[in-house]
């Protein structure tokens, strides 16, 4: 029987150190390298919700009288800061990393 198509490459020939290929998943989550954080002020808070709307990982978590941030799983990219209409969110830098 006729060969319909061929390997496109040898992949024996790649060789071991091109590139290194993660094998096992890794526990690390953004808390462990984000650099800045976010701390939101409870009085200039109106809990409009629009951090919570634009957050990238879903990571502001709704709380009774206000909104607070999953930090093990928040990257620090500030955006939730950015959008707060009424400035209620500081962005600090991480500190004894
Ligand atoms: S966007 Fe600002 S004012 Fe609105 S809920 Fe978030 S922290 Fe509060
Ligand atoms: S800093 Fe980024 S990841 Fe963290 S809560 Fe704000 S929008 Fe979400």
């Amino acid at each position: 029987m006729q060969r319909q198509s061929r390997d496109p490459f040898d992949a024996s020939t790649i060789p071991d150190d091109l590139a290194p290929i993660a094998t096992k998943l890794s526990t690390m989550l953004p808390g462990d390298w984000r650099s800045l954080r976010p701390v939101i002020d409870r009085l200039k808070c109106v809990k409009c919700g629009l951090c919570w709307l634009y957050c990238p990982v879903q990571c502001v978590v709704e709380k009774p009288r206000w909104f607070e941030f999953d930090l093990a799983v928040c990257k620090g990219c500030g955006i939730c800061a950015q959008e707060c209409p009424h400035r209620a969110i500081s962005m600090i830098e991480e500190a004894g990393r």
